[in-house]
C-alpha cells in the first residue's frame, strides 16, 4: 500500500488516528473446510478452483488461518454515514486484506479494461478481531458468509458491476449470536468469505477527513490531514482511473473528471440494481464503492412479487433503504463524498456534476429497461409511460418482478394478418401474465400488518384530524405504510378469488394491448419481420433473467448446509453463473416460479 500504515505495536480494538491502514494478526480457525469454491473467481488470480479445493492447505490459506507467503495482513480505517449520521470510525471491523496480487498475464483485455490497476485486492471477511472491530467479534457464520458468496457471484453472472468471492470456509470454531428468527442464541460456525476486488476503496474511504459533524459531534480520525487525502486521491486515480490522470495535467480538473466519472458509474450501477429488482439494504456511505461495484451483502433481498416500497433490512423502520429511495440514496451518498473531497474538489464544481445525476440515472434506467421490454428499434417519448403502467400493474395485481419481465418475450408482435378487434393474441399473453400474479391468499399475507389494529386506528383519525401533530411522528413512514396496507386488506377481505382474477385480467389485457401496439411500431419500415422478432426475443432473454437469489433458495442452501451437506450451495452456484438459461437436472423446477416468503438469515 503506497497510504499510510498504522505502526503501533498495539493490534486491540481502538480509534486509530492518521493512517489508513493498520496491521492485522491471523486468528487460526478450529478445522477450517471449503464449503464452496467459485472456479470463475479463483481464476481471476491465477488459481484453479479444482486445485484449490483440493490442496489440504486450501481452507486454512483461504480463511486467514495460515499467511500466504508474502501476504502482509492489514485491516482499513474508513468512516461513514450509517442511516444519514455521521458515525465516525467504522473501519474493517470482520474483514481484513491478505494484500495484493497481480493479475496473471493471459487474461482477457475486457478484463484490463474493467481492472486498469493490474493487480486484485483480496480479502478475508469474518477471518477476526481487527483495530476496528468495536464492540463485535469480527466473525461471520455459515448464513451470511453463503449469502455474500452467493449473491456476489450472481451479481457477476448478471452483468452488474460487484466484488467478486472465491471461496467460502466454514469451520469448528463457534460464536454466539442472537438468532434473528428464533429468538434463541445459537453457537453457529465461524464461517470466511474470499472477496476480491481491484479496491475496496469505499466513499467512507475519504470521510476519515471529515471535521466535527453537526448533528453527532462526530470528527473523522483523520481530520486536518490534508496531504492524506490529497495522497489517497492520487492513488485512487492514478490506479483505478488512469486515462483521467493522463488526460487532466490540472489537479482541480482531475479531480472533477475523477468525481463525475464516479457519479457516472453509481448512477449506471444503481439503474442495473432497480432493473433486476435488487435492493442493497444497507446503503450507507461505508458500502459504496469508489469503483461504482455492489458492496457488502448483508440484508439485501431480491424482490418477488413488486412492490416499490420493498424493504430488505428488518431494522430499516422508516424505508430510507427501500427499492425505490435506491436512486435517490444513492444521490445522497455522492453528496456526502463531495464533502469529503473538498476543497480537493471544489464544492461549485461538485454541485454542477450532480446536477447531471438525475438525467444520467434516467438514461441509463430506461435505456436498460427498453431492453428488458424488447424495444430495440427506436425510442418513443411514451416509453417510460409503458414501463411505469407496467410496474403498476405489477404492482397491483402482486406479480413477480422477476418472471413477469421473463415471459414478456412470449408477447406475440402483431402480425399482418391480424385484425384489429382479434382478442386471441391478447387472452393468451393476459394468462400468460396471470400466471405471475398473487392469489387471494397470497395477497392477503403480503398486507398483512404488523401494527396493533387499534393503535393504528387511533393514528388513522389523528392524522385525519390533526395533520401537524402526525407529521412529528418520527415512524410515520411505518404507520403510512400500515394504513395503506389496511385500506388494501379492506378491499381484500370482500373480494373473491375469482373477482380478483377477473380484475387482474383486465389490468394486464389492458397494458399487454398497448404494448402489443408498442411492438407493432417496431416492425414499422422493417423488411425482416421474423429477423427483427428473433433478434427481440434474443435480447429480451440476454435482459431478464430466468433465475435470480431468491430468498428462500439461498436460504435452503443455507439449511442444507447448517446440517453439513454443502451440495445445494454449489448447486445454487452453478445455476446462477447461468441465470439467462435453462439448466435441465440442475435447477429444480421451483426455483423459476415465486416460491414462498421465508425469513431470511441476515443477521450476522
Ligand atoms: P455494515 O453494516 O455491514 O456495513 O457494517 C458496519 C460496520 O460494522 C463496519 O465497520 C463493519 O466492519 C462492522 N462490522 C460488521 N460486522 C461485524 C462483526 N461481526 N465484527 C466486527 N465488526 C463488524
Ligand atoms: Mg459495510
Ligand atoms: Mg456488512
Amino acid at each position: 500500500k503506497k497510504l499510510p500504515v498504522d505502526s503501533s505495536e498495539e493490534l486491540g480494538v481502538r480509534q486509530v488516528k492518521g493512517a489508513c491502514f493498520s496491521r492485522v494478526k491471523l486468528q487460526p480457525l478450529t478445522k477450517p473446510r471449503f464449503v464452496s469454491v467459485s472456479h470463475e473467481a479463483l481464476a481471476l488470480l491465477g488459481l484453479s478452483g479444482e486445485e484449490v479445493a483440493s490442496d489440504p492447505l486450501g481452507p486454512e490459506y483461504l480463511s486467514g488461518s495460515r499467511l500466504l507467503p508474502g501476504s502482509e495482513p492489514a485491516a482499513h480505517c474508513y468512516c461513514g454515514h450509517q442511516f444519514g449520521q455521521f458515525a465516525g470510525q467504522l473501519g474493517d471491523g470482520a474483514a481484513y486484506y491478505l494484500g495484493e496480487v497481480k493479475v496473471p498475464p493471459g487474461q482477457a483485455p475486457e478484463l484490463l479494461r474493467e481492472n486498469p490497476s493490474g493487480r486484485w485486492e483480496i480479502q478475508v471477511k469474518g477471518a477476526g478481531l481487527t483495530p476496528y472491530s468495536r464492540q463485535a467479534d469480527g466473525r461471520k457464520v455459515l448464513r451470511s458468509s453463503i449469502r455474500e458468496f452467493l449473491c456476489s457471484e450472481v451479481m457477476h453472472f448478471l452483468g452488474v458491476p460487484t466484488t467478486r468471492a472465491g471461496s467460502v470456509v466454514t469451520s469448528d470454531s463457534r460464536v454466539v449470536r442472537d438468532v434473528y428468527y428464533s429468538g434463541n442464541p445459537r453457537h453457529e460456525r465461524c464461517s470466511v468469505v474470499v472477496r476480491i476486488a481491484p479496491t475496496f476503496l469505499r466513499f467512507g474511504s475519504f470521510e476519515i477527513f471529515k471535521r466535527a459533524d453537526e448533528h453527532t459531534g462526530r470528527q473523522g480520525p483523520s481530520y486536518g490531514r490534508d496531504e492524506i487525502r490529497g495522497q489517497m486521491m492520487d492513488y485512487v486515480i492514478e490506479m483505478f482511473y488512469p486515462d483521467i490522470q493522463q488526460n487532466h495535467p490540472d489537479r482541480v480538473e482531475r479531480n472533477v473528471a475523477f468525481f463525475r466519472e464516479v457519479m457516472l458509474r453509481t448512477a449506471r450501477l444503481v439503474a442495473q440494481w432497480q432493473c433486476v429488482g435488487f435492493c442493497h439494504g444497507v446503503l450507507n456511505t461505508d458500502n459504496m464503492s469508489i469503483l461504482g461495484l455492489t458492496l457488502d451483502y448483508g440484508p439485501y433481498g431480491f424482490m418477488d412479487s413488486f412492490d416499490p416500497d420493498f424493504i430488505c433490512n428488518a431494522s430499516d423502520n422508516s424505508g430510507r433503504y427501500s427499492y425505490q429511495a435506491q436512486p435517490a440514496i444513492c444521490r445522497w451518498n455522492l453528496v456526502k463524498l463531495a464533502e469529503a473531497l473538498a476543497p480537493e474538489l471544489p464544492p461549485d464544481r461538485a454541485e454542477a456534476v450532480m446536477d447531471e445525476y438525475l438525467d444520467l440515472y434516467n438514461g441509463f434506467y430506461l435505456e436498460n429497461m427498453r431492453k428488458k421490454l424488447g424495444l430495440l428499434k427506436k425510442d418513443e417519448p411514451e416509453d417510460e409511460i409503458l414501463i411505469t403502467e407496467l410496474l403498476q400493474s405489477m404492482h397491483n395485481t402482486g406479480a413477480d418482478f422477476t418472471n413477469t419481465f421473463r415471459s414478456l418475450s412470449q408477447i406475440s408482435c402483431p402480425t399482418e394478418g391480424e385484425s384489429e378487434g382479434d382478442e386471441e393474441p391478447v387472452k393468451k399473453a393476459t394468462d400468460l401474465l396471470l400466471e405471475q400474479c398473487s392469489s387471494l391468499e397470497e395477497l392477503k399475507a403480503a398486507n398483512k400488518l404488523t401494527m396493533d389494529p387499534r393503535e393504528l386506528a387511533m393514528l388513522h383519525s389523528m392524522a385525519q384530524s390533526n395533520p401537524a401533530l402526525f407529521q412529528m411522528i418520527s415512524d410515520r413512514t411505518t404507520i403510512a405504510r400500515q394504513l395503506d396496507k389496511l385500506s388494501k386488506l379492506k378491499d381484500l377481505i370482500e373480494t373473491s378469488q375469482e373477482e380478483l382474477k377477473a380484475k387482474q385480467a383486465e389490468e394486464w389485457s389492458r397494458w399487454i394491448t398497448r404494448y402489443r401496439k408498442r411492438l407493432a411500431r417496431e416492425l414499422q419500415g422493417q423488411s425482416d419481420v421474423q429477423a427483427v422478432q428473433e433478434e427481440r426475443v434474443r435480447a429480451m432473454d440476454s435482459t431478464n433473467p430466468r433465475v435470480v437469489l431468491r430468498n428462500y433458495i439461498a436460504q435452503n442452501a443455507i439449511e442444507a448446509a447448517e446440517n453439513g451437506d454443502f451440495s445445494e450451495v454449489q448447486r445454487v452456484l452453478k445455476v446462477l453463473e447461468k441465470p439467462f438459461s435453462s439448466q435441465p437436472g440442475l435447477e429444480p423446477s421451483a426455483w423459476a416460479g415465486g416460491g414462498e416468503a421465508t425469513k431470511q438469515g441476515e443477521r450476522d
